[in-house]
């Protein structure tokens, strides 16, 4: 187990927050995990056994560690689980607002020597940092989704987080089975810089109509050997966490370059989402996903 991370608090019970709590859990450690929503709550647990159950069939973990590892998860609504973690990894909404006001609330509760980590995509750490009454206790800890199969996991100083933080959740990550890779804070750090304007622009190619869905995605796996098109992608990682990075990049770097595409707004204020919601560039109300356009 990490040197002194032992209980770790989780935020949000989204595709992330509950990935999270899935490889935490199964390398030992009590989990806490928390949402605003009952629902999420219960379907996200049931989702943990659900991928753990999937990697048991594959013969990647045993049915005793299984057990074990859903026994160390906790889920409740309230900050009050938080009050004995040794860290809390924040996992909400891509909002600035609602995780400057997440990391207020949690600051009342937990104790003098919890780190407190984000995941978020884009938004810099310094400022959510500068909401806590801890900032050289603030890392980024941005995991990649699917959490339990992606390897990387980009950790970002603040200004002001200190080096026993840093190398605390270096060494968290290493025993969590991932690699970590130090990114600066700026917008978006090193893949999504990188990742979400090319989704952008798959976007962009559908709205002028030089492609469709179909062509779109069947062009980028075949022609660069991606194992899912940028607009498959899309859906995956939830639209308005796509919106929301580029937004980001469009404000912080002040480069019309990332202009979010006017189709992505659409889709997103039509409630759009991509997988999550059952329908975006694909509708998955069937058994396989159909394109829309
Ligand atoms: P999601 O929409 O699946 O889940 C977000 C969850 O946060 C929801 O269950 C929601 O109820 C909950 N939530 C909202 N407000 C809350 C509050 N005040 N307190 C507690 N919970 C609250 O989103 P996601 O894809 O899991 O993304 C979560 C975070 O992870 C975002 O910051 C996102 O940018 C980041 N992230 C996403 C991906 C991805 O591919 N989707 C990858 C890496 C990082």
């Amino acid at each position: 187990m990490s040197s002194n991370i032992n209980k770790i608090g989780i935020v949000g019970a989204g595709q992330m927050g509950c990935g999270i709590a899935h490889v935490c859990a199964i390398a030992g450690h009590e989990v806490q995990l928390m949402d605003i929503e009952q629902d999420r709550l219960d379907s996200g647990l049931q989702s943990i056994e659900k991928n753990m159950a999937r990697q048991v069939k594959k013969e990647k973990l045993s049915q005793a560690d299984m057990d074990k590892a859903l026994k160390l998860v906790s889920a409740g609504t309230g900050y009050d689980g938080f009050k004995d973690c040794d860290l809390v990894i924040e996992a909400a909404t891509e909002n600035e607002e609602l995780k400057k006001e997440i990391v207020r609330e949690l600051c009342k509760v937990i104790p003098e020597h919890t780190i407190i980590a984000s995941n978020t995509s884009s938004i810099s750490i310094t400022r959510l940092a500068a909401q806590s009454d801890r900032p050289n206790k603030f890392v980024g800890m941005h995991f990649m989704n699917p959490v339990p199969l992606m390897e990387l996991v980009e950790l970002i100083r603040g200004i002001a987080t200190d080096e026993e933080t840093y190398s605390a959740i270096s060494e968290l990550t290493t025993q969590l089975g991932k690699s970590p890779v130090n990114a600066e804070d700026f917008p978006a750090f090193i893949v999504n810089r990188i990742l979400l304007p090319m989704i952008n622009e798959a976007v962009y190619t559908l709205y002028e109509g030089v492609g469709s869905v179909e062509a779109i995605d069947s062009a980028m796996k075949l022609g660069t050997h991606h194992p899912m098109g940028p607009l498959e992608l899309a859906d995956f990682i939830g639209l308005d966490t796509c919106l929301a990075v580029m937004n980001v990049l469009h404000e912080g770097l002040a480069d019309t370059k990332y202009r979010p595409c006017p189709l992505l707004v659409k889709y997103v204020e039509a409630g759009w989402l991509g997988r999550k919601t059952g329908r975006g560039f694909y509708d998955y109300s069937g058994d396989e996903p159909v394109p829309t356009r």
